[in-house]
């Protein structure tokens, strides 16, 4: 058989060699196919249909150009693209993010991820991602509407129930889908669930919005009940204050552990009595009503703020990043595995580095990469999918039950394919697994 390591050498020379300048691309691409090669190499039949290029390589990537008017009549423009990664196992599907940093190679990183993410849920959907290089902030309510409503303009002509289902992500939250939703079924005449993450009173889901905060900590509580542990009395560092940070934050005194930490791109606070309770619902409101700054925080609870900081450097059991791709690094791991860090899970999208997950298994620190741990987004987005095509509407008790189900499918996939000796290795199991529907799919269809 060849050398797994040679093998991906090769494979990532050919990677690179096709999407040139694509940092974040290349790292994800990578820390699967480190553990996918093995697989592939023991199953001809993948190798033999080249599976792994395959899935590797987008279907399609449309960009385009947003052109719209400031408050002061001014023109702008933005850079706009959709990735459609891959819909071996179902329509695409997948988050638009909204933000200055975004690039080709992060669509392209996120959709790849997307499509083995979607996978492991069980439902049907492919991967998909897309956004644009705009960000919300610092934008009137009227500017962040002539923006979607232009997008949309241009989007809607390749997204559709059975084709393409957008959903938010950095920067698109409920008022940004509003208002795409809202083109959409003026353009096209049609009230279906084209977009996920919609208001509750217009064909969204019951705990869309708490979804993937709230299904990472009950992947994190699965992780710890596999290793004999549990949530109870445990104190956890959880950085962002966006969509997924503060429902993270929320689930994780729910189950009875104490979060000390939140960020934003300005720095973190530190609240060594815990943000929950009252101090917790100030934080929403603050975040989710007021679109205020995390230092505010710091003054209106007498707390800590480290300005332009990550939280990594305080002592905590659990560590859950949540903001964005690369906010933990190799030195941040090496202060949490030091202050004895038990579980890392990773409430973002890609927010550790190579190293660091390498550090933390290596250190035997139960690691859950967002792949699966994250999953309870794309999930109830599924289920608010299945809602609209039924025209029906789940209640909340119904909707979490089906989410905590999920995300025990999604623990017990990893398990099956990330158990040796030693603690499960969850980055293994969720690549096997999550690649497995999608490749058997592929060989099922022929050369396509
Ligand atoms: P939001 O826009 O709601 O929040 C993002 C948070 O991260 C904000 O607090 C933001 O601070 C902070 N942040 C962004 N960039 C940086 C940076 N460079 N350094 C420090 N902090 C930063 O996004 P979400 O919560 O929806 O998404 C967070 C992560 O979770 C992303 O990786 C996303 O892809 C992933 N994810 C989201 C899902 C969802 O359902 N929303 C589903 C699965 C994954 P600031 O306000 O200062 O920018």
């Amino acid at each position: 058989m060849p050398d797994a390591k040679a093998e991906t050498d090769r494979f990532m020379t050919e990677v690179r060699k096709r999407n040139p300048h694509e940092e974040e691309f290349h790292q994800a691409v990578e820390e699967s196919v480190r553990w996918l090669m093995p697989f592939v190499l023991d199953h001809d039949a993948y190798r033999k249909a080249r599976i792994l290029e395959r899935m590797t390589e987008p279907d399609r990537v449309i960009q385009f150009r947003v052109t719209w008017q400031d408050d002061d009549g001014g023109i702008r423009f933005n850079r706009a693209w959709r990735v459609q990664f891959n819909n071996a196992i179902g329509p695409y599907k997948g988050g638009l993010r909204f933000d200055e940093s975004v690039n080709l190679g992060i669509l392209k990183f996120l959709g790849f991820e997307q499509t083995l993410k979607n996978s492991l849920t069980g439902l049907p959907m492919g991967g998909a991602k897309g956004g644009a290089n705009f960000s919300p902030r610092g934008k009137s309510d009227d500017e962040v509407m002539r923006f979607c409503h232009a997008l949309m303009l241009e989007l809607h002509r390749h997204i559709g129930e059975d084709t393409d289902v957008p959903a938010g992500d950095i920067g698109v939250s409920q008022r940004e889908i509003s208002y795409l939703f809202g083109q959409y079924k003026r353009l096209t005449n049609r009230f279906v669930g084209t977009l996920t993450g919609k208001g509750v009173g217009f064909g969204g889901s019951a705990v869309r919005t708490e979804a993937t905060g709230f299904g990472a900590v009950m992947f994190l509580r699965d992780m710890l009940d596999q290793h004999d542990d549990g949530l109870d009395g445990k104190k956890a560092a959880v950085s962002g204050s966006g969509n997924v940070a503060l429902y993270a934050i929320d689930m994780l005194g729910q189950l009875g552990a104490k979060v000390v930490t939140a960020s934003d791109s300005d720095g973190f606070i530190h609240d060594p009595d815990g943000i929950e309770g009252e101090k917790l619902a100030w934080l929403k409101e603050l975040k989710e009503e007021r679109r205020g700054r995390i230092r505010e925080y710091a003054e209106e609870f007498d707390v800590e703020f480290h300005e332009g900081r990550a939280p990594w450097n305080v002592p905590v059991d659990l560590a859950l990043p949540c903001a964005t791709q690369n906010e933990l690094d190799t030195d941040a791991a090496q202060a949490l595995i030091a202050n004895g860090v038990c579980a890392v899970v990773e409430g973002a999208n890609m927010p550790c580095s190579t190293e660091a997950i390498h550090a933390f298994l290596e250190s035997d620190v139960l690691f859950g990469p967002g792949k699966a741990a994250n999953a309870g987004g794309v999930a109830v987005s599924g289920l608010e999918q299945s809602q609209n095509a039924q025209r029906v509407s789940w209640d909340r008790e119904e909707v979490c039950e089906r989410l905590n189900d999920i995300m025990g499918r999604v623990h017990a996939a990893c398990v099956e394919y990330g158990s040796g000796s030693g603690p499960v290795n969850y980055v293994k199991g969720s690549n096997i697994a999550g690649f497995k529907r999608v490749a058997d799919a592929l060989l099922a269809y022929g050369a396509v």
